[in-house]
Order: C-alpha cells, then structure tokens, then sequence
C-alpha cells in the first residue's frame, strides 16, 4: 500500500522588497512626506532594520508571545528613540510625518514592535507638548536614550468613557498619592515611565478632575496584575495594573490639578495619526502577500490573478489604500505645519485605516485559500494584528460619533 503523502504547499511569497517591480503606484505615494533628506536616509535605515532583522523574527514572538527585546535593542542600537525628542533634550526632534513613516515601516514587518516603539510616543508626546522645563529635562533625554514608556487611561469601569475612571490623585506635602488600577496598558509591565491618568481628589465635576502624571517604574505601590493573553499583537505586552497607594512627587503631574482632559483629548488627536500609520502597515503587508501569491498560484489552468472577479476586488482594495496612504501624508503636513484643530480629520484617518487594515488583511487570507487559515503563511498573523486597530485609540463606532457630531448645527 503506498503512503499517503500531501503535495508540496504553494510557495511562501517573499515579502516585496524596494526592487519589486512593479508597485510603482504605492512607491510614488511613498515619496509623498516632504521629507528632509536627513529624514529619508534615516527611513531607509528603518526599511533595512525591518526587512533585515525585525520581520524575519515576528513570527516566532507572535508564537512565542515573548517580548521582542532584540527589536528594542536594535531599534535603539539605529538611534530611533530621539526622532520624536526635541534637539534640547537630547532628540532629533525629526517631523511628525517622518515619525509616521517609521511606524509604518516597523508595524509592516512586525505589528507588535511597531506598536512598542509607537505607544513611547504617545505616552511622551503629552510631556513634550506640555511638560515643564524642569520635568522636560529630567525624563526626557532617559526617553531618547532608549527608556520605554506606556499611556495608562483606560480602567475596568472605563473603557470609550474615560470620564468614568476612578484612578484618585490625592496631595499629600510635595508629593501626590495614586490609588487605583488600570487595565490593557500597552507595555505597562515593561515600561520605565508611565504617564497615568487619574482624578484629583476633591474636585468633584467628573471631567474637571482629569489629571495627569509620570509614574516611574520601581515606585513602591506599583504592581502588575495580569498579562493578556491576546489574539493578536502577541509580543506586545498589555498589562492590568495596580497603583497602591503609589507616593508620587508632585513635580511629576502635568500642568495643573484637573488640567487632564484637554491634555488627554490634545496626545490623542498625535496619536491616532500613529495608530492609523500602524494600521496602514499592516494593511500594506497583507495586501503585497496577497498581490504576490495570486500572480504565483494557478486554478482551472490560470494564475488567480487573471479571474476577472478577484481583479475587481484588488482595485477597490487597491484604490482605499492609496487613497488612505495619500489622507495619512494630509493629515501629517497639517500636524507639522502646526494646524491646531485637526481632531475630524484624525478620527477620519484612525477609523478608516483601521478598518481597511481589517478588510485587507481578511482579504488577504481569503486569496490565499485554506492556507492562508495556516500558520505558515504571514497573511494569517496579519488578520490577527489587524482586529485590535479598529478598537484601541477609541473604538471605530466612538470615532464615527465624533466625526458626525462634529457636523452638529452647520448651516
Ligand atoms: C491590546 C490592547 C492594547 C491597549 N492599549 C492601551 C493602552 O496602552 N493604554 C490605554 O489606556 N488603553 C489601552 N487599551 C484599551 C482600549 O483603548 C480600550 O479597549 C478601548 O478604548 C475600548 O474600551 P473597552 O474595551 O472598555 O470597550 P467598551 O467601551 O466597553 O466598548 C464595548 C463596545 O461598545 C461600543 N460602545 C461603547 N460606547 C459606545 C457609544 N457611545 N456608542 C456606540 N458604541 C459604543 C464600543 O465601540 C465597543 O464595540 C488597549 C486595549 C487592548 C485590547
């Protein structure tokens, strides 16, 4: 009786690369950001790190879930950390659009590192843009020189409401008393600076007690509770935390007892921008899988690539992506030219990329056939990695809310 033997699997398609031909299309929008020519080199460095290094490990920390040390390290070892630090504290001080290109790179090879070295940023963007000198100099250059940091809002009890949460900031001398928890922190147990949101004790209107300040990693009180164990995003941490009666200095709050909110609604708008370039990174992964497998396997005596069906969904995926790409680089000229209300176009941005990445990478999986349902094949991690993009920075429903309100009593 002969063995049973199952045919060889279609070949994996290599990542594209800059040499691909013809992706002409993505390469010219590619070279939208008015980068300077400083910024340029630095992102090449960034295509050579994630192609070379960091992609080629992503599947084993996806499997493994372990922490990506390495791509922190090497991530660091470039010198990326200061990009986003102004020059006076010991950044570059780069533009936001070469900020966003670089997530975007990172999260294209690996979701999870993209998003480690994208959430330093939102925790630290809130300090630089608010901070004072003193708490500027202090912590800051430790970010440029590699310290992790982590953006603690959302609680049990406070999820799309973050007016709900109970986090309490009580004075005490010269120094402040947290007293709470906070849950789905991204890099909470690994972070060495922890920029937390809470309320200040005796101001009792819910969004006027918002208050922000920087927890240091080491601080007695400060305790990890779990880890997630995750869908997607599985090297990146995502942790409970605990703040027990944690004794804070009240040098480190930001701005004054219940300046929070607008600070918070402020890092925000910088930072769905980043989710949205993550997102897009993922998106422009599954959709190079997918262009590449079905020019390679064949049915019914064609490569798939030619069923005039599936060309009809490439164009529409085609289509939404460039066209998302071309809104990320709007919105990054507006944020570096210094525009001061850009919160629509941020939501717009966040919600769309989100969901495309959503929708490409399922697409992707589907191209692939039952093997893109197997691990072997990236397409599947990436439908993984996607799902969380249109829930975390504020979920896709509370982004559509805030786009249409915001057309309340036009006329
Ligand atoms: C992997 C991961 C990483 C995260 N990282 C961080 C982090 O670093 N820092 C941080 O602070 N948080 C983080 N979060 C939390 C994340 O931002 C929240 O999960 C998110 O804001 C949604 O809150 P929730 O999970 O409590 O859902 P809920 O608010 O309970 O929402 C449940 C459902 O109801 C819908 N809903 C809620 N309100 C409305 C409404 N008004 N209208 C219509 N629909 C509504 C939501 O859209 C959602 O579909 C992370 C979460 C995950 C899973």
């Amino acid at each position: 009786m002969s063995e049973f033997r199952p045919a060889a699997r279609p070949p994996i398609p290599s990542p594209a690369s800059p040499e691909s031909p013809g992706w002409g299309l993505f390469d010219r929008l590619d070279a939208l950001p008015p980068l300077a020519a400083e910024e340029r080199q630095i992102l090449d460095s960034v295509r050579a790190l994630a192609r070379n290094q960091i992609a080629p490990r992503a599947e084993h920390y996806d499997r493994s879930a372990e922490f990506p040390w390495d791509n922190v390290h090497a991530i660091n070892a470039l010198g990326l950390n200061p990009m986003f630090v102004p020059e006076a504290y010991g950044g570059a001080g780069l533009s936001y659009a070469a900020y966003l290109a670089c997530v975007r790179e990172l999260s294209r090879a690996c979701a999870s590192t993209g998003i480690i070295w994208a959430t330093n940023f939102h925790a630290m963007k809130p300090l630089i843009d608010f901070g004072t000198e003193e708490q500027k100099r202090r912590f800051l250059p430790r970010v440029a020189e590699g310290a992790l940091a982590a953006l603690a809002i959302t609680e049990s009890g406070a999820g799309s409401d973050a007016t709900r949460m109970t986090t309490r900031f009580t004075p005490e001398g010269d120094n402040i008393v947290v007293s709470g928890g906070k849950t789905f922190i991204t890099s909470g147990d690994v972070a060495d600076l922890i920029l937390v949101f809470g309320k200040w004790g005796g101001i009792a209107d819910d969004r006027r007690a918002i208050s922000a300040l920087i927890l240091e990693a080491g601080t007695p009180g400060l305790k990890v509770l779990r880890k997630e164990d995750k869908m997607g995003h599985r090297a990146s941490s995502t942790a409970a935390l605990a703040f027990e009666n944690c004794s804070v200095p009240r040098a480190n709050l930001l701005g004054v007892p219940g300046a929070g909110l607008p600070l918070l609604l402020a890092a925000l708008n910088k930072s769905r921008p980043s989710v949205a370039a993550h997102a897009l990174g993922i998106a422009r992964a599954a959709f190079e899988d997918a262009v590449l497998y079905i020019n390679e396997r064949r049915q019914s005596g064609r490569r798939i690539i030619e069923f005039q069906g599936i060309q009809f969904l490439l164009a529409d995926l085609a289509t939404d992506l460039a066209l998302c790409e071309a809104w990320l680089w709007h919105v990054a000229r507006l944020v570096d030219s210094g525009a001061g209300d850009f919160a629509v176009e941020a939501s717009m941005l966040k919600m769309r990329a989100s969901d495309l990445a959503m929708r490409i990478a399922t697409e992707a999986v589907q191209l692939h056939g039952g093997y893109g349902y197997c691990k072997d094949y990236r397409v599947e991690r990436l439908m993984r990695d996607a799902k969380i993009t249109q829930i975390w920075e504020g979920t896709n429903q509370i982004h559509r809310q805030l786009i249409g309100r915001s057309f309340i009593g036009k006329r």
